[in-house]
């Protein structure tokens, strides 16, 4: 008898429907099938394995008002995003259809014969996902591995686990063949450590937080497994003087409230040069006013709740310690809701500057010149997206090569593109997904030399 899992709406808080848990057992068998129909996905030609996964996705686009309608009640996304995670989803299999017939390896000049090289598959990739975008995150694996040969088991954030399940529904119904995507749902201390210690799983691809990203990288060592890390960041929005304040007041909001703040490209530090810091927050303020926090299912909802009490907790808890300069509005209960929030900050040292709050809270502090600048924002162990307002080109040029980030984006904040690499420096992460290169990182390269004796 397998234990359940409530899943809770969290705009509501009323229960929407009951998850059976992957046992121990149960995960094993799911990784055993998975390894079972490894051959067979490995060796389906390559035509074959892309028209297939082109099918996958016109089932998918079928589906996008299903699923979406499931990430508003499961996630409490808003109906938009909840859409374009769902057409995301889409997109990214897609694209990735046309890596199996791509998937090309080097033929090496060298004496006596010829030397080629291949992209092998790994066997059985682990997918770890959290509950912050349930969708995107699973696609962006189980996208590329799929199409690079491998079969997939994945593990949903116990939060979110509908569209990851109604998923795999529509993989089969595509014709992708059983075993190929498994999706278990479970907890991580029992489905997403096993990832981490069955033998037949080959690689981990972990979005979450930094400690438990930690935890997977020091388990995989043991089998010297391939590990890809997605985690946490403290990104900087840094506006210059020369730039249109205007439009990057306007645009500031979105790029940290979006998804109630629970995203890990969240520009939760807004860094503003000093001569045009009291212009910048005068124009900030109606922004973040006219952020409408209302019932995620509502076609014209911009904010929706928090994911859980838990969630609100810990989001409270920094707000707790600093003084809030202003604020929007959120509904009162039920609903794990949180208003938009600004702290103006002015101590490096302080917790809302230095830690991921994972809530809709953004921290404002002035810096001086450009260098001071760059130096504020690489003052973090982390190192994912980040944005830079200005009108000087050089000046753009040279403060993007100067911040450690995976990500950044000038007079913008670009969400990402699944056809470019996405990723972190420092402790935001571990290699790279999306982009024309990701299915590389579920390969082997095998090089071989055949002898012209
Ligand atoms: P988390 O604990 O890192 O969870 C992410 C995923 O890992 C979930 O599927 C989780 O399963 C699983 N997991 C947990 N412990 C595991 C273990 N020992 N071995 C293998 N898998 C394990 O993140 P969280 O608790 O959901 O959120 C905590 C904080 O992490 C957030 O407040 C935020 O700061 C950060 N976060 C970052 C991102 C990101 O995109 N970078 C995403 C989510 C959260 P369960 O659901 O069963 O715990
Ligand atoms: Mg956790």
């Amino acid at each position: 008898m397998s234990a359940t899992y409530t899943v809770v709406n969290p705009a509501t808080e009323q229960a929407v429907t009951d998850v059976a848990m992957a046992s121990l057992a149960e995960a094993d068998a799911a990784i055993e099938r998975a390894a079972e129909a490894y051959p067979a996905w490995r060796d389906t030609a390559p035509g074959e394995r892309a028209r297939l996964l082109r099918r996958f996705a016109a089932v998918v686009d079928e589906h996008i008002p299903e699923l979406a309608e499931l990430e508003v009640r499961n996630s409490g996304h808003t109906w938009g995003n909840a859409t374009w995670e769902a057409g995301n989803v889409r997109d990214v299999l897609n694209y990735y259809s046309a890596a199996p017939e791509r998937l090309t390896g080097h033929q090496i000049p060298v004496a006596g014969g010829i030397n080629v090289t291949f992209h092998e598959p790994l066997g059985v990739v682990g997918i770890i996902v959290p509950w912050n975008f349930p969708m995107p995150i699973a696609g962006w694996g189980f996208g590329p591995a799929l199409a690079a040969g491998n079969t997939v088991v994945l593990k949903p954030a116990e939060l979110t686990p509908l569209t990851a399940i109604r998923l795999a529904e529509l993989a089969l119904e595509a014709g992708i063949p059983e075993g190929v995507f498994t999706v278990v749902p479970g907890k991580g201390s029992v489905v997403g450590e096993r990832f981490v210690t069955h033998p037949l799983v080959r690689k981990v691809c972990f979005t979450g937080s930094t400690d438990v990203g930690k935890k997977i990288m020091a388990g995989c060592a043991d089998q010297v497994k391939r590990v890809t890390l997605e985690l946490g960041g403290k990104s900087a929005n840094i506006v210059f003087a020369d730039a249109d304040l205007a439009k990057a007041a306007a645009a500031a909001p979105s790029a940290v409230f979006d998804n109630a703040g629970q995203d890990c490209c969240a520009r939760s530090r807004i860094l503003v040069q000093r001569s045009a810091y009291d212009e910048f927050v005068s124009l900030l303020q109606p922004a973040v006013a006219g952020v409408k926090v209302i019932d995620p299912s509502d076609r014209s909802s911009e904010m929706g709740p928090l994911i859980s009490a838990a969630q609100k907790a810990a989001v409270q808890g920094f707000v707790d310690e600093v003084e809030v300069a202003f604020a929007g509005v959120a509904p009162q209960g039920p609903g794990y809701w949180f208003a938009p929030t600004v702290v103006l900050a002015d101590d490096p040292q302080q917790r809302i500057w230095r830690e991921e709050v994972f809530g809709p809270v953004v921290a404002v502090m002035p810096f001086d010149d450009e260098a001071h600048a760059v130096e504020l924002a690489n003052d973090t162990e982390f190192g994912l997206s980040g944005s830079i307002y200005t009108r000087d080109v050089g000046r753009a040029l040279r403060v993007s090569r100067g911040v450690e980030a995976g990500n950044l984006s000038v007079n913008s904040h670009s969400s990402v593109r699944y056809w470019t690499p996405f990723g972190g420096f420092k402790q935001s992460g571990l290699g790279r997904e999306l982009g024309p290169d990701a299915p590389h990182s579920f390969t082997e390269v095998k090089n071989v030399f055949i002898s012209n004796d």
